[in-house]
């Protein structure tokens, strides 16, 4: 599935007129067109359509294996394209259903589509079913495991031209639900499902490696809010480096002010001093005085 199949849309919309109608649902299962004998050809086959639930007749007497078919009995404005999605989607629900029947696990790696990096996933871990198309909140999954209590486990989605939306990946990551995406191209992709021993996904959103893109970004985004609150916090230095500036100038101006204490203790005293003085002066004069005068 995927890598060996990177083709184009118009590329895959033809493969997919190619494959369309290899498998008809019977009694809710899947059944693949190699899997009708000649006595159950044409109308005889049981089978309904995947995306339709219109009754098929199988195509398979006097046609090599790669050229069988399944076709609406009537006219169909049937799609390729919601043939295979809904094929995909059968094939997967089985396969996980069988799976935790027989209490296996069933195994799916993939790459990480933003940093190539490996994923192992068990679509049967702790799940007790698996439900196609079930609400969960605002978005639909195409399949979901559900644990004992009907939590949630496992969110599925089936990408044939369209990778999962934004919001449904953003929805994952918020509630904390792993979202596996299984690329459906071809028949073989298909065939796959159905009984490849480890099912080829096509990624897995979140990552689980911390080396990741989308890892990388959201912890950016808490290093670029980091930085910000760091930026403000640098904002807070510089206000708190300015205010200790300030201090200091006061503490300086206080400092100059504590030099300029002793001037005016020096003037205190001086004036003090030059008071002493200009009175001893006095007395001088005074004594200079009486002496002249008791002279006289
Ligand atoms: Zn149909
Ligand atoms: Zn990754």
């Amino acid at each position: 599935m995927g890598v060996s199949h990177a083709h184009n849309y118009r590329q895959s919309v033809t493969s997919t007129l190619e494959v369309q109608l290899r498998y008809g649902i019977r009694d809710g299962n899947p059944v693949h067109i190699s899997a009708i004998t000649p006595e159950f050809n044409g109308d005889k086959c049981g089978c309904v359509c995947p995306a339709c639930g219109k009754g098929l007749r199988a195509k398979t007497l006097g046609k090599t294996d790669r050229a069988i078919h399944f076709a609406h009995r009537n006219a169909s404005d049937c799609n390729a394209e919601s043939i295979v999605h809904w094929t995909a989607k059968y094939l997967l629900e089985k396969r996980i259903r069988d799976a935790i029947h027989a209490a296996r696990e069933l195994l799916t790696d993939g790459n990480c589509k933003s940093c190539g990096g490996k994923f192992t996933v068990d679509l049967a871990k702790e799940a007790m079913r698996v439900e196609v198309e079930k609400r969960l909140d605002l978005y639909i999954p195409d399949l979901t495991t559900f644990d004992s209590n009907g939590k949630p486990l496992l969110l599925i989605e089936v990408v044939h031209t369209n990778p999962p939306s934004w919001n449904k990946l953003e929805y994952a990551r918020t509630v904390g639900h792993e979202l596996i995406e299984f690329k459906v191209d071809d028949d073989d992709d298909l065939r796959d499902i159905e009984k490849g021993e480890c099912l080829a996904a096509h990624n897995l959103t979140p990552c689980r490696s911390s080396r990741c893109g989308l890892f990388d970004m959201e912890v950016n985004s808490k290093v670029t809010n980091k930085s910000h609150e760091q930026s403000s916090e640098s904002g807070k230095l510089e206000i708190e480096n300015k205010l200790n500036e300030k201090n200091k100038s006061t503490e300086s101006s206080s400092n100059e002010n504590a030099i300029q204490f002793p001037v005016w203790l020096m003037w205190l005293i001086g004036i003090i001093l030059s008071w002493v003085l200009v009175s001893e002066i006095k007395k001088k004069l005074k004594y200079l005085m009486q002496v002249r005068f008791n002279r006289l």
